[in-house]
């Protein structure tokens, strides 16, 4: 059975990159028939954050996806916090002890130092230095007890075995090789606080919860050896590799970085602007794996029919902010009007456009706004700069706009629309539209020539949504104060 997972570290709110991963796998689950479970890696205490293991489900869910074990709703093979599995760990770690492959380490951290910064001078790659070298079995208890005596606490540490070559097929990059020396020499598996670190945990998790596939980003690549030697050590048979490429900002032509301030990377970002879930799938779902053809929009049912495994990329993938807005308006465009409305009325009264509490009157007026300006957007909050000129004084014209109104033809066709829609029985785009064919009938000007002034003058503008609706939405008082305005 394939059962893959998305364990994330609560340390922050749900990124770009981990959202791909567990996008990626619940795609591979879900295409299988397979199960998507959620592990919270939790062990690393000081990088926990408040909030940081709901933040992360809570978008996950946001962007469409479930599971079938998890920490909210537990499964066969819980717990599924690592901090709540220490007892799975403890012996496992005391076995590993006594069969001679780990033992308890008292190098400091200053000494540690003091031996990495040697090894720099002398041009080796820092490496950990067996602290018990040379020593027989007597000796080397002695200098633990010794150690211990003084009140000293260990960390474990897995002892790397010599001379070994650890390879692995990976899903993604083919055959994958290390030797044993890569590693570092013995690293750690238990911290001085108790804890196991990563590497350990995460294969006694992966083995316990019976995982067959690991997809992951490929900066963890440098650690499979790792987790392989402990497999090994236990004489497990570790799950399948696949580690995806790097996401590479296209603006910056650089790795995507969390202090990269050139794009948003949080979806909780994207969700406050307005962004729409689907699109999100959709737009992250492309990148770093591509369907076959040339079609970029995709349903979740679609997606989880198409993926293959063997189309993730073997080259970086590129994320372009200009990509997910044309995404997000191709699903603005063909949702339903009501969702986009809550969505843009929201960040109207976020940006103090319309009152937190608007009268049944004035969100009338918000849904025809936000009608009119729908297509354009490509996410919601993009209606408050769009529709800026209803909630504002006109800004000075541009040259542009001032060249059309020094025509001959642009007073007579204002002076008369003026005096038209001052009268209106009813201030409606049909009565407005009326108006501007009077405006043709009396002054004789048609075409662009009657519009743009109309148009520049009322709307300040010279693109924009309908005339008729955009004149009504501001009303007579309004419009009446930029024909004057424009006149002046
Ligand atoms: N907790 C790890 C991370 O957030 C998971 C790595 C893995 O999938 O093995 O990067």
């Amino acid at each position: 059975e394939i059962r893959v997972r998305y364990a994330p570290s609560p340390t922050g709110h749900l990124h770009i990159g981990n959202a791909r991963t567990a996008l990626f796998n619940y795609l591979f689950a879900r295409h299988n028939k397979g199960k998507f479970i959620i592990r919270i890696e939790d062990t690393d205490t000081k990088r926990n954050i408040e909030g940081g293991e709901q933040s992360q489900l809570e978008n996950l869910k946001w962007l469409g996806m479930d599971w079938d074990e998890g920490p909210d709703i537990g499964g066969d093979y819980g717990p599924y916090r690592q901090s709540e599995r220490m007892s799975i760990y403890a012996p496992l770690i005391q076995q590993l002890i006594d069969e001679g492959k780990a033992y308890e380490s008292f190098k400091t951290e200053d000494e540690l130092e003091a031996e990495r910064e040697k090894q720099r001078a002398n041009s080796e790659m820092p490496h950990y230095v067996y602290e018990y070298a040379g020593l027989t079995d007597a000796q080397k208890a002695e200098k633990i007890a010794d150690a211990k005596a003084q009140g000293l606490e260990p960390v474990i540490r897995f002892h790397v075995p010599e001379n070994h070559t650890y390879k692995f097929k990976d899903l993604v990059k083919g055959q994958i090789s290390f030797d044993s020396e890569s590693v570092g020499g013995d690293f750690v598996i238990r911290k001085r606080d108790g804890m196991p670190t990563y590497n350990f945990a995460v294969v006694i998790d992966d083995h316990m919860m019976k995982i067959s596939h690991v997809l992951r980003g490929d900066d963890h690549i440098a650690n499979t050896p790792k987790q392989l030697m402990i497999y090994e050590a236990f004489g497990w048979t570790p799950p399948v590799f696949g580690h995806m490429t790097l996401i590479i900002n296209t603006e910056t032509g650089k790795k995507l970085s969390k202090r990269d301030e050139s794009v948003l990377q949080f979806i909780e970002q994207y969700r406050e602007l307005g962004y729409l879930p689907d699109a999100m799938f959709n737009f992250i779902a492309l990148l770093g794996w591509s369907p076959v053809g040339t079609n970029e929009i995709f349903t979740r049912k679609e997606l989880i029919k198409e993926f293959d495994e063997k189309r993730l990329s073997k080259s970086p993938a590129s994320f372009d902010g200009k990509k997910l807005e044309w995404v997000n308006n191709q699903y603005v465009k063909k949702s339903d009007s009501e969702l986009i409305t809550d969505l843009s009325l929201y960040e109207l009264i976020k940006a103090g456009k319309i009152p937190e509490n608007p009268e049944p009157n004035q969100v009338e007026w918000a849904r025809q706004l936000i009608a009119l300006y729908k297509d354009q957007m490509s996410f919601a909050a993009q209606i408050v700069e769009l529709s800026d000129i209803f909630f504002k004084e006109p800004d000075q014209l541009d040259e542009t706009a001032m060249k059309e109104l020094a025509d001959d033809d642009a007073l007579p066709v204002l002076d008369a629309f003026r005096a038209g829609i001052s009268e209106l029985p009813q201030f409606t785009s049909v009565q407005i539209m009326k108006v501007v064919k009077q405006v043709q009938h009396d002054t004789g000007v048609k075409g662009r020539k009657l519009y743009m002034p109309i148009r520049i003058a009322t709307t300040r503008s010279m693109h924009g949504p309908q005339l008729g609706e955009s004149v009504e939405l501001l009303g007579l008082k309004k419009t009446l104060h930029h024909i004057d305005e424009t006149l002046a």
